[in-house]
């Protein structure tokens, strides 16, 4: 349970919380495993102190506010590093390291056991402690036998005062199975007795076994439940948060510029003649699935929309063109509650405000092939020979107005025998239209896009085989 009332959050603070928290993690990350400065260090040079302040920011310093975000922030990232086990020991470690950092810079008595109060289901303790009795010291204890028992476990040498006033931290565990085994904590009628130099890492090895342990528990019972109720809401966000941290690299990406050279593309022009001509195969499948299912799934919208994005298409035209194009099936209310959000988010108007760039045809191509309904990816992947060679051959040559030889389709053939899909559409490309200057690969959907239309003001492009068949 959240540690203050407040069962509700919005989608944006659900994507808000998850983002900067994960900008958080990677800042910390870059100091402590990039630049190799420690805990103590990071902390020490007031670092910490300014990113938790910039992650803060936008709660303006409500003290409830800050939980809430930091609380949240952290159960959301826990939804989004499951991919793998890699992806989740990621998590926690960069977590873990949060915590270190959160523990370390505690001076207070009363926030350290406020601090173990909060975290208390994942160090295994009882939530139920107090300043007097949970941090001791060697001098407050009145039990002779405790007393003896701690200085010779600990090696504590009782002819130096200095050691009878050090911290001891006084927990009882709910659980002992991991920490019994390792006999390097003192255990005395059911409490366990930790010295100030082993708090640190005892705390943090217990608490990186448990959040895995949640992690996989996650994985086990909820996921597929998530994903099957939250497929056009949460999914999208958690996708965006995942992949190790890569949003990050579109986050930074603030310099990234059009390609498409300042030209504008209206939502009525989407699928004239000469323009959809134009597009890649990639674009025109989505296209064709668009107008016959009046809707796109999640990756399907995706590939589209931030393509369409870079050829022109800005975001009201964009809002105009969705909505025309899934109305049969949705109307205007329904669309601006489940998809507005969406497609404004994708151009950097919501959320994390990342303005996110088209996809390139390796991350086309790194994605999960369509399911039956779906249209996103590459057809010279996807589609079985026999459908794509039907196409192939019925495809026409821009001088002559033939259609392409069988030698010509079998040519792209039989680099999609090799799985060399990039090649197949420059093949088409050139067998379609003309060569590419400096024997360039496309290797981006945009890319065929500019070439296509630097050839179409020089010379009128014929119609493109209109893609009617199912898969
Ligand atoms: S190679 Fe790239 S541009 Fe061509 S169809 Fe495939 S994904 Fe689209």
């Amino acid at each position: 349970m959240p540690p203050i009332q407040h069962s509700e959050i919005t989608l944006q603070e659900f994507e808000t919380f998850g983002i900067d928290r994960l900008k958080l993690l990677m800042d910390l990350n870059y100091y402590h495993k990039t630049l190799n400065l420690s805990i103590k260090e990071i902390i020490e040079a007031g670092h910490f102190k300014q990113f938790m302040l910039k992650y803060m920011k936008d709660t303006k310093h409500d003290l409830k506010q800050s939980i809430i975000k930091d609380y949240y922030g952290h159960y959301i990232l826990r939804l989004c590093f499951l991919k793998d086990n890699e992806n989740m020991d990621l998590f926690c470690s960069l977590e873990l390291m949060l915590l270190k950092l959160k523990f370390a810079s505690i001076v207070n008595k009363n926030d350290k056991i406020q601090f173990l109060k909060d975290n208390s289901s994942l160090l295994n303790i009882t939530d139920n402690m107090s300043e007097d009795d949970n941090l001791i010291t060697l001098s407050q204890i009145q039990d002779q036998k405790l007393k003896d028992k701690y200085t010779k476990f600990y090696g504590v040498n009782s002819n130096n005062n200095a050691n009878f006033e050090t911290s001891i931290l006084k927990l009882k565990f709910t659980k002992l199975i991991d920490i019994l085994p390792s006999r390097t904590i003192l255990l005395y009628k059911g409490y366990l007795y930790i010295p100030e130099h082993m708090q640190f890492n005892y705390l943090a090895n217990v608490y990186s076994k448990n959040l895995k342990k949640e992690l996989l528990k996650i994985v086990k019972y909820k996921l597929n439940n998530i994903s099957v109720n939250e497929s056009d809401r949460l999914i999208p966000i958690i996708n965006h948060l995942n992949n190790n941290g890569s949003v990050l690299s579109n986050y930074n990406r603030k310099d990234f510029t059009n390609s498409n050279n300042g030209d504008e593309l209206l939502s009525d022009e989407v699928y004239l003649p000469d323009t959809y001509n134009n597009y890649p195969l990639c674009m025109q499948n989505l296209l064709t699935g668009l107008r016959n299912d009046s809707h796109l799934k999640y990756q399907g919208r995706q590939q589209l929309s931030l393509f369409l994005k870079e050829c022109g298409l800005n975001v009201e035209e964009a809002l105009k063109f969705w909505q025309k194009a899934f109305q049969q099936k949705y109307g205007l209310e329904e669309f601006n509650k489940n998809y507005k959000y969406n497609f404004r988010h994708s151009y950097g108007l919501e959320g994390s405000r990342i303005n996110f760039k088209p996809w390139d045809c390796s991350t086309i191509l790194n994605k999960e092939p369509p399911s039956s309904g779906m249209y996103h990816g590459c057809p010279f992947r996807d589609w079985n020979k026999v459908k794509l060679s039907g196409y192939l051959s019925k495809s026409k040559n821009y001088y002559t107005k033939e259609e392409l030889s069988k030698y010509e389709v079998n040519t792209i053939l039989d680099f999609k025998d090799k799985n060399d899909y990039m090649m197949c559409c420059t093949k088409y490309f050139e067998l379609t239209k003309d060569t590419l200057p400096h024997n360039e690969l496309i290797t981006h959907p945009n890319l065929y896009y500019q070439r296509s239309k630097e050839l179409d003001k020089r010379k009128k492009i014929p119609e493109t085989v209109e893609i009617n068949e199912n898969k």
